[in-house]
């Protein structure tokens, strides 16, 4: 039952509800309408048998020899005050010493009793099978006590409420049917944007990721999960996006260094005849390899960053042992270039970070401060804390990266000269990775540079 109840539209289970309530509203409200016309119509008669009581008692007198008699029959009146009434007066013995029932409606069940102080009011079924009202109440004629009984018919209320029952009972599927209607012409309503929101996901695909959701209303809940969806929408766009960008680069990068090596080794093959010459060509295609390993490892290192595989290995790092781990370990590439590597330590800072990965970040920071300075000029290397935060500063006297391409150059592939970037052995991936590497270690790198004036790069890690 729960199963084919959750396999229903939300259409069908709307329309279910909104029926089911409408019609338990109604039945309280015919309920209610049905006890409110009962009281007062019963109030009513109540009032009449009080009038029939004030009659009653004027019109009893005491006969000869002690007998009751009904002064409109006595006297016979022609008046017809207290005709339609029906009357028992009894005697404390338990006699009946006086009856009328000009409205003909038949024997009450039982005698009454006496002790009763005032008038109660009570419905029986008479001999005859009529639902009549009583109302019994103690008096006394000429010291004689008796308790006296007037009745009148209800089955006129009975009646009048049958009916309305009947209406109501006979009302009650037209209007299922009217709510029906309503729900489905609601539900209808309701469910349209979601129909739209259904029917424009559908067309959404990977190839497709720059179309959104129609939001009829930003205020309500289903504008809200368009909203939702939309930035979920745009969030993979731009992922797919920045995929395909970096496969796509990836290809080309990866091709170059292979184009180089097949056609050193063409040429090679082709004009070499000594082994001198061909010592040249491997050892030049070996350096293509070279770069393109390196390129390799750069672009398998930003994958494992992608896809959240490298776990951290949070340790204390001394960042200055670590500064001069690194000018250790790139010291022959400046000497090459006849530039001195300095370190200043303002302040002997400890930070919390994965060693492996900072090293790696602060190798390509150092490594490219080398690769761009020019020959005989000094890269700095500065420790120290800024507002409790250990930082690291790798300070160059280069060219200097203009505004236009600073923002970019954390970018993977960006290049700011792709032609020196070519002559200096770069792949356009370092300043990606270093970037990632610190994020991960929970800091971020700021770059102060100016064209022709030197750059900065400055290791921000958290305190
Ligand atoms: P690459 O492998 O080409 O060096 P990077 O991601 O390390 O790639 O750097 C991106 C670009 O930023 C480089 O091509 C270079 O133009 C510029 N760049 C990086 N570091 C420096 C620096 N210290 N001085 C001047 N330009 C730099």
């Amino acid at each position: 039952m729960k199963e084919r109840w959750s396999r229903l539209s939300i259409k069908a289970r709307l329309i279910f509800w909104y029926t089911t309530v409408l019609m338990i509203v109604l039945a309280i409200n015919g309920v209610v309408i049905l006890a409110l016309l009962q009281n007062r119509r019963y109030a009513d008669l109540d009032r009449q048998l009080r009038e029939d009581m004030e009659v009653t008692e004027q019109m009893i007198e005491v006969g000869g020899k002690d007998t009751l008699v009904w002064w409109a029959d006595h006297h016979h009146d022609d008046e017809d005050a207290g005709s339609g009434i029906m009357v028992e007066a009894w005697d404390q013995q338990g006699n009946l010493r006086l009856r009328r029932d000009s409205p003909g409606i038949g024997n009450l069940p039982n005698r009454p009793q006496f002790g009763v102080p005032r008038p109660s009011f009570a419905s029986v079924t008479t001999s005859r099978g009529i639902s009549a009202r009583v109302v019994t109440w103690p008096y006394s004629i000429n010291g004689l006590p008796l308790i006296i009984r007037t009745a009148r018919s209800e089955e006129k209320i009975k009646q009048e409420l049958a009916q309305v029952l009947l209406v109501m009972v006979l009302a009650f599927p037209f209007a299922a049917g009217f709510a029906g209607i309503g729900g489905y012409i609601l539900a209808g309503r309701v469910l349209a944007p979601i129909n739209r929101i259904i029917e424009r996901a559908k067309r959404i695909s990977a190839e497709r990721l720059s179309e959104r959701l129609p939001v009829d209303n930003p205020a309500d809940e289903l504008g809200q999960l368009a909203d939702v969806l939309n930035d979920t929408f745009a969030r993979l766009d731009r992922s797919f996006r920045e995929l395909r960008r970096f496969t796509s680069d990836a290809s080309h990068e990866l091709r170059t260094p292979l184009t180089a090596i097949r056609s050193v080794g063409e040429v090679g093959l082709r004009t070499s005849n000594n082994e001198k010459a061909y010592r040249d060509t491997i050892s030049s295609m070996l350096e293509e390899v070279d770069s393109l390993s390196r390129m390799v490892e750069d672009l398998l290192t930003l994958s494992r960053a992608d896809s959240g595989a490298v776990q951290l290995r949070q340790e204390r790092v001394n960042l200055e042992d670590l500064a001069r781990e690194v000018l250790d370990y790139l010291g022959v590439l400046a000497e090459e270039k006849r530039q001195s590597l300095v370190m200043e330590v303002v302040e002997s800072a400890g930070a919390s970070a994965d060693r492996g990965l900072l090293r790696h970040a602060i190798i390509n920071l150092v490594d490219n401060a080398i690769k761009y300075s020019p020959p005989g000029s000094t890269v700095r290397i500065g420790v120290k804390a800024i507002r409790g935060c250990p930082v690291l500063e790798v300070i160059d006297a280069g060219p200097g990266i203009s505004p236009e391409h600073r923002d970019h150059v954390f970018e993977r592939f960006y290049r700011v000269d792709k032609a020196r970037s070519k002559k200096t052995d770069g792949t356009g991936l370092g300043l990606a990775i270093a970037k990632w590497a610190v994020e991960a270690n929970g800091g971020h790198i700021e770059l102060e540079t100016e064209e022709g004036a030197g750059s900065v790069f400055r290791v921000v890690l958290p305190a």
